[in-house]
């Protein structure tokens, strides 16, 4: 999947697709994101804006993802409408792509195409949250047992009270 970057029409190019859940592959450093519970539904629209080109879109989706306090996964709605400006100088015939600033990810690019599915996945992980939590009252893990408290009663707790605070 990929969009053509060059002579690209003022009224834009755009495109529909569907990402299935096994697309997302879980990395160290996003282990907030366990998976995908749906497939993606993506919409994509690039258009000439000034010097740069405007990437528009909207995507929806379940996400699975892990608790902070518990670390269990739970289900997580997603739905998100973007637009980003890409640096690159809208160019026209065969010209290649002529890359304006050095902070612009490359991921999305390759030649003179869009990989918007990457663009999809900066902003999915840009949306989550950066303190996920299974519900707000979630009672998390017993800092002595590790056992899961929402679903477990531990005696550790269930002892003396004080134990916990005399321990910071
Ligand atoms: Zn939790
Ligand atoms: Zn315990």
């Amino acid at each position: 999947m990929k969009i053509d970057l060059t002579n690209i029409p003022l009224e834009g190019r755009e495109a529909d697709f569907t990402l299935k859940p096994d697309w997302w592959k879980s990395d160290l450093e996003e282990d907030r994101i366990v998976g995908l519970e749906s497939p993606v539904s993506a919409w994509i629209k690039i258009y000439p804006a000034g010097n740069k080109i405007a990437v528009e879109g909207s995507f929806s989706t379940r996400l699975l993802l892990r608790c902070d306090r518990c670390l269990e996964p739970y289900s997580w709605d997603l739905s998100k409408d973007f637009r980003i400006y890409l640096s690159i100088s809208p160019f026209k015939g065969n010209a290649e792509v002529e890359l304006l600033e050095d902070d612009l990810n490359l991921d999305f690019i390759d030649g003179k195409f869009l990989h918007p599915d990457q663009i999809i996945k900066e902003q999915l992980i840009l949306t989550v949250p950066m303190k996920t939590l299974c519900t707000v009252e979630c009672k998390g893990l017993c800092p002595i047992c590790g056992c899961n408290l929402n679903t477990t009663t531990c005696s550790c707790s269930s002892g003396d009270k004080n134990f916990l605070f005399s321990n910071q």
